[in-house]
């Protein structure tokens, strides 16, 4: 059981009908091209495994890490990246996928980082939107689910490394665990 400190914001039915929908946007969009789909670790990990398989083009999957938050809940601004690409995204239809889009400051950097490998189109796919978070003019092409603010883990995101494995989304406020 979940202690205090865990308010269910997004549940996992809620979740499913959202990336069924972003599945078939991006099958309409990409219609008689080949996707090659890059996703952002470890956040998600979940969210890019049950949309890869929301999507009937053909697609290949490559990833990413790259961390921007440290050790508490505060976005940095800094960017690092830990993992590049294996394959070239030269003349590609790149679609990145990421957890959740909160200050802008990681896609961005991301986006710019690959365009300068010639991408024949490069989008940004997010399961959740947190729109009070942003600090930049940054906007991702496809969105799950738009919240205003707090920070959430379940399904992919993480405190601490803890919680990934929820199925839902939970807004989460560490000084209240015991
Ligand atoms: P941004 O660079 O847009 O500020 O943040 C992007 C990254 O920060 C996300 O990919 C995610 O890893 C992390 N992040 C942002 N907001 C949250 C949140 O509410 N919960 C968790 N667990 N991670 C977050
Ligand atoms: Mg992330």
């Amino acid at each position: 059981m979940l202690s205090q400190g865990f308010v269910k914001l997004f549940s996992q039915e809620q979740i499913a009908r959202q990336v069924r929908r972003l599945g078939e946007e991006i099958d309409r969009d990409y219609a008689g091209r080949e996707l090659l789909l890059v996703g952002v670790l470890k956040g998600a990990f979940l969210f890019f495994a049950d949309l890869v398989r929301a999507i009937s083009l053909p697609t290949e999957v490559d990833f990413v890490r790259v961390a921007s938050y440290g050790p508490q809940c505060e976005t940095t601004g800094l960017v690092e990246f830990r993992k590049d690409l294996e394959m070239s995204i030269a003349g590609r239809h790149v679609l990145i996928v990421d957890d959740i889009l909160d200050s802008g400051y990681t896609l961005e950097a991301l986006c710019e980082h690959l365009a300068d490998r010639h991408p024949a189109s490069l989008k940004t796919c997010v399961m959740l939107d947190k729109r009070r978070g942003r600090k930049t003019a940054f906007e991702a092409d496809y969105t799950g689910i738009r919240f205003d603010s707090g920070f959430v883990v379940g399904y992919g995101l993480d405190y601490q490394e803890a919680y990934r494995n929820l199925p839902d989304v939970y807004l989460f406020d560490p000084s209240q665990t015991s």
